[in-house]
This record gives structure tokens, sequence and C-alpha cells, in this order.
């Protein structure tokens, strides 16, 4: 007998139907965030033709419109009060002109003219041009510490010279490996500025010296940029740079030292044994600096989209989800994709607008994709200087930096219980019933050494009075590394987490009361007279 096809499949619909039936709105909205579609968009958003993502590149505005375009197509509404999604950061961008940017050797009677960027590179920032020249010094690692017992600057005068100093690339087992030195030794060139000297010249690694002459690479020559107003949430405290930083290939510097590269190499030798590369002076040796910039005006966008709550009353304030779409960009051949920092926060918020459309809140839900937090947090403190809606109506803010990797069961939480005891309460609360992740409170002290609490987006709203939390997988060895790539990335985990951030949104969302502010004496009303408040 030949099986009836049409009653089978009407069974098969009718049970579909009722399964789909038996669940509610809410875990259908779950179930919509799924490690596969996750996949999709970081498969797009972390791939090398983006280039890093840089601040600002046309790469940058390309991954901004896709996420706009995504928003759109998910019913986000354009946030902007001209109907656009993107709230545009105005920007200046310096760039360095080679033909006058150079450093001259004076030895006696000859001078030896060196080029940016094939000798030479420049580090940090340039906001102008800047001229310079002092005498030679020569010191080592150029590491002072005397309390590890290691000290390369004893006596030595620093003030108004030009100071050659070796890449520390030291050996896994070397004594000056231990995390707390390391923090030390990043510091190396500011003590040096803090002593005076004119400019500090950087000898290259042996593996970046291979891979400039192997594969023909240059210095990094990408522009420069600053924001063209200033913001009021940036701390102005930051010390003004008077010193130039530049990095120097291995022939430039045996020149300037008057040593065979041979020689050289014998102190990249003894630093790797573990030994101290002895200073020295060099006072028949002069250099001759000068960078000349020109100036042109960019932009970046922040991506700015929302959703209206389902309650006429409540739906007049807003819950916020955040993360940052740009990335370090690429230099000297690599690429840095940033697929966890932050393609992961990005795309889980994608997910997040695809999910709302199932079920949503009764407040109205904020998206804001934000720009340049690479370069300073400078997305998130913009848009809560220039918000199109008013700080004093924003429940919270939930910000999504680096979903995606480590321990699968383990999450750290930022700031959670800073502002308001209801937001940790409800993080909480939520996953205990759903999520059943080890919540990680290591970070959120502001007084860490690694200063988490003030390094990602949650913190200018923070600033603001507006409660606000940064989920995070911690860090990697990937970190800031050309191998954050998507290959490394766990989407399971990524999934649980957007899961965790979607459920978060909706119990802050329906809550009959915006989280109350109760856990900082000093701030008890959201709006920008916060900014005073001192967290260090
Ligand atoms: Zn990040």
């Amino acid at each position: 007998m030949k099986p009836n096809k049409f009653f089978s499949g009407f069974v098969i619909l009718l049970s579909f139907a009722l399964s789909f039936g038996c669940k509610t709105e809410q875990e259908r909205a779950v179930e919509s965030i799924t490690a596969k579609d996750l996949k999709v968009h970081l498969d797009v958003i972390a791939s090398d033709e983006f280039l890093g993502r840089n601040t600002p590149s046309p790469e940058l505005k390309i991954a901004s419109r896709y996420i706009a375009t995504l928003a759109e197509s998910y019913g986000l509404k354009p946030l902007m009060p001209d109907g656009s999604y993107f709230q545009e950061i105005p920007l200046v961008v310096d760039t360095l002109e080679r033909a006058h940017t150079r450093m001259r050797l004076i030895t006696g009677n000859r001078i030896q003219n060196f080029t940016f960027p094939d000798d030479l590179g420049i580090y940090g920032r340039y906001a102008q041009d800047m001229k310079m020249a002092g005498r030679v010094i020569f010191v080592g690692l150029g590491f002072s510490s005397p309390e590890s017992g290691w000290d390369d600057l004893e006596g030595l005068d620093l003030k108004g010279k030009v100071v050659v100093m070796l890449d520390p690339e030291l050996p896994e087992d070397h004594r000056l490996r231990t995390p707390e030195i390391q923090r030390l030794l990043y510091r190396r060139s500011r003590d040096i500025g803090s002593r005076g000297a004119a400019a500090i010249l950087i000898v290259v690694s042996k593996k970046r010296e291979i891979n400039f002459s192997e594969n023909g690479y240059f210095f990094d020559d990408t522009p420069r940029c600053r924001l063209a107003d200033e913001l009021k949430s940036l701390s102005t405290s930051a010390s003004q740079q008077t010193y130039l930083r530049a990095e120097i290939r291995h022939a430039m510097a045996a020149e300037i030292l008057g040593i065979p590269l041979t020689e050289l190499e014998e102190m990249f030798a003894e630093l790797r044994d573990g030994k101290q590369v002895p200073w020295r002076e060099l006072n028949d040796r002069r250099m001759d600096i000068s960078l000349v910039t020109q100036q042109r005006k960019d932009k970046t966008y922040n991506v700015v989209a929302w959703i209206e709550g389902t309650d006429e009353e409540l739906k007049k304030e807003y819950v916020l989800f955040g993360s940052h779409h740009d990335h370090l960009g690429y230099r000297e051949g690599r690429i840095y994709n940033g697929a966890d920092d932050n393609g992961s926060g990005t795309v889980a918020m994608l997910e997040l607008a695809q999910a709302l459309q199932f079920h949503r809140p009764k407040r109205s839900v904020i998206f804001v994709w934000h720009a340049a937090e690479e370069k300073g947090l400078w997305g998130s403190r913009f848009f809560v200087e220039h918000s199109p809606v008013p700080v004093e109506k924003m429940s919270a803010e939930l910000n999504m930096d680096m979903i995606c990797r480590n321990d699968p069961d383990h999450l750290y939480l930022i700031a959670s219980n800073k502002l308001s005891s209801d937001l940790d309460t409800i993080i909480n609360a939520v996953n205990d019933k759903h999520i059943h992740l080890n919540l990680d409170y290591e970070y959120e002290d502001p007084q860490h050494p690694d200063n988490f609490f003030f390094r990602s987006d949650q913190y200018p709203y923070i600033q603001y009075g507006i409660p606000a939390v940064w989920f995070f997988c911690g860090t990697t060895e990937d970190y800031h590394q050309e191998t954050d790539t998507i290959d490394r990335v766990d989407f399971a985990k990524m999934e649980r987490v957007t899961r965790f951030v979607y459920l978060t949104a909706m119990v802050i969302g329906n809550k009959p009361k915006m989280l109350e502010l109760n856990m900082h004496p000093d701030i008890t009303m959201r709006g920008q007279h916060n900014l005073k408040v001192k967290w260090q």
C-alpha cells in the first residue's frame, strides 16, 4: 500500500505548528540568536577585505554601511533627527609629508639623510610640525627599574639628547618577562621623555627588520587622526608629550652609532642572554629632525538606530545596546582583523536587532555601534555628549566588547554594580534562571592595575550617570594582534552571551521604573554634571 503522503505531511505540519505555538514570543526571540547567524555576519566584518577597520578608513565606512543596512532590514529606525543611521563625528587627519619629513645625522662635516617611512617610522601622534636637534646617546634597553636590579639610565643626563635604544624583544624565560616588569617596560619611553630627552629612537627587533627587508614593507605611514572638537568627557590631565618617538631600521641605527651591523646584532644577542647592553655617549654626533604635517578634515560615524517600546509611557525611556565596530587597521603587511575585538560585539548587536523583531520590551531600545573606540572611546564619548535623545531617559547601557573567547562557561562583568544595584541584581537573576555562566568580578575595580573599568565604551555612560556594564570574555594572547581572527572564535559562547544580553535588556526594558541610582553617593541623577566624579 502506498503511504498516504497527504496525511503524514499534515501530521508533521500540525506537530510543528503546535510546538511553535507553545513557545512564547520571548523564547522565539532568544532562539533566533544563533551561532550560525553570528558567523555569517562575522565572516564579513572580520574579513581581510576590511583591512582592520581603522579610524578613519573607507573600509570602516563600508562596515558602518553594512551595519546600518542590516539594522534597517531588521526593522530598526534611524535615531538621528534627520532620519539618518549615521551620527557624524568630525575629525582632523594629520599626514606626514614624505618629502619634508626626515632625520639627518651630522658627524663633523658629514651629513647623512634618512627618510620616512623607509628608514624610520613615527610612533604615536603628531599633531603639528616638529623640529628638534640634539647630541646622540645610546642607552641599551633604556630601562630603569633599580628595584628590579636593572638600570640602564643610572647617572645619565638625557636633557636635550636624542636617545637611541633597543627594542625589548626578549625571550620567554628572560628575567624581565614578568607581567609587573612588562608594564614598566611599556613606560620606558615616558620615563626617558620625563628626563628631558628631545627624541627617542627605538631600534626595531630582528624579527621586524627581517620582515622589512624580506618582504619590502615600510614603516606604518597611515595618517593619524584626532577629534575636530574637544569633548567634555575627555580627561584633560593627559600630559602633553614634548618629545618625539620614532622607530628606526638596523642600517640607520648602525650609522648613528658608528658601528658595523654585526655589532648591533651582538647587542640584541646580549639582551637575549639576559645581559645589559652598556650605554655610550656619542658627543661627536648630532641628529637634526624635522616632521612636516598636512591637515585635512574627515569624519567617522557612530551607527545609531532604535526600536520603539510597546508601552505608551515607558517607550519615552530607553535601554541601550553598545559595541564598537572599529579596530586597529593594518601595517607592515599585517591586517588586524579584530574578530573578537570587536567584531564579536558588533555582530551580536545585529542578532539582537533581529531578536527584537520577535519580541521587544515596553521601553524603547537604542543601538549604538560606536566608532573610534580604539582611539580613546571617542564614539561613545561623542554619543553621550551629543545624544539625539535625553541622557536622563536612558535606564541603562549594555556594552559588548570581546565576547567570544576563553573558558566557555566564564564571563567578566565590569561596572555592573557601580551606579545601580538593580543592574547587577537583574543580570544575576537572568544568569541564574537561563544562562548559568560563571560571572567574574575580578576586573570591575577601578583600581585594578589593568584599568579595564576605563577601557571600553561603558565608561563614558557611567561618567554621565547612566548605569552601564561591560560584558567581557577577557583578553587572550591574540589581543591587539594580527591573530585575532575568526578561526579562533567560539560561536557557541558568543550565542550564549548575546542571548544573555537580550534577556537582561528585556528585564530592564519592562521594569516599572528606570534603574535606581543607589550605589555611588555622588551620582544620584543622570546627566553631564557627574563628569566631576573621580574614580581614581
Ligand atoms: Zn574593543
